[in-house]
């Protein structure tokens, strides 16, 4: 362990008060065979989105998008530069069916390396695991569950990812399948696997809003994020305020995060539909401040997400 606690971001490695209002869990690029014709990938677009978001107040976003999905940090780096939004790019793997097989089969014995890699040496043009890492650094490594349970697939990508972890510091960020295994995913990550609850943030429990498990969660110390709306997960969407006032009042204030998670190019508010990324803080913000008050929602935009991403770098 050395030195203070830093977010790493698109434009290097900075102070965690630098991050202001966050937007912890959303995509500016983003592409899956299982959303054709749905691809975020025009970066006039991505610009767009963030001048409006940045207008509403917002100062940083998180990309869940790891590797292999069409991250372009290169480009995440000069929106950053441009929109003077501060920009945290992802490593990771996300659920098997979002590859092709012959692009896990040239990873699956160094799956560790390749998300360290991404994390201290920069990430590869194209993805391309054997590319130049002429790219900024990843400074999350993204990973995922499946439905209620860890599978084999999910079992192998949380081992290389808290490998990652012991050896960098990196945060571990979860896909959560409709915000279940959320129990199993803490009880892995934290238990057999040894990363401390603090570098763990789970995502989509928004869709799932079982209040129970939420609790259960949130007693082993992990962050949780709630990141929505989206039309597929609309049913759960009118709990937000009631999850996040329960979990709040039950002392878990610090550990809650609110992201947009916009996959699709529909889902933006510049060119699609929205209701996109500025929506966090256009709409949803006050709607939270006048269910919880101010001051925990500062928590849930600036400091918590100050203190979920940013770690003390081994490397
Ligand atoms: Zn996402």
């Amino acid at each position: 362990m050395t030195g203070e606690p830093l977010v790493r971001t698109v434009l290097g490695d900075v102070s965690p008060a630098a991050l202001g209002r966050t937007d912890a869990h959303d995509h500016l690029f983003f592409a899956s065979r299982q959303l054709p014709g749905q691809e975020l990938d025009d970066r006039a677009a991505a610009e767009a989105e963030l001048r409006a978001f940045a207008a509403a107040g917002g100062r940083t976003v998180v990309q869940w998008t790891p590797f292999g999905l069409n991250r372009r940090t290169a480009d995440l780096a000069e929106l950053s530069r441009a929109t003077g939004v501060a920009l945290v790019a992802a490593t990771g793997l996300h659920r098997a069916e979002h590859y092709p097989a012959e692009l896990l089969d040239r990873v699956a014995d160094r799956l560790a390396e390749v998300f360290v890699a991404d994390l201290i040496a920069g990430t590869p043009a194209g993805d391309d695991p054997d590319g130049e890492r002429s790219g900024p650094k990843a400074g999350l490594i993204k990973v995922a569950g499946a439905f209620h349970v860890v599978d084999r697939h999910a079992h192998w990508t949380m081992v290389a990812a808290a490998q990652a972890h012991h050896e960098t510091g990196a945060p571990i960020a979860v896909h959560l399948e409709l915000g279940t295994a959320a129990r199993e995913v803490a009880d892995l990550l934290c238990g057999e696997l040894a990363v401390p609850p603090s570098r763990v943030i789970l995502g989509h429990l928004n869709r799932n809003p079982d209040l129970r498990v939420l609790r259960e969660v949130a007693a082993t110390g992990v962050y949780l994020g709630f990141d929505g709306p989206s039309r597929a997960n609309h049913a759960t969407d009118w709990r937000l305020a009631d999850l996040l006032l329960e979990l709040s009042a039950a002392g878990h204030t610090g550990q809650l995060l609110l992201g947009g998670d916009t996959t699709t190019a529909a889902a933006r508010l510049s060119s699609g539909g929205g209701p996109g990324i500025p929506y966090l803080l256009t709409t949803l913000r006050p709607r939270l401040a006048e269910a919880l008050g101010e001051d925990v929602t500062d928590a849930m935009f600036v400091a918590n997400p100050a203190r979920a991403f940013a770690t003390r770098w081994r490397r």
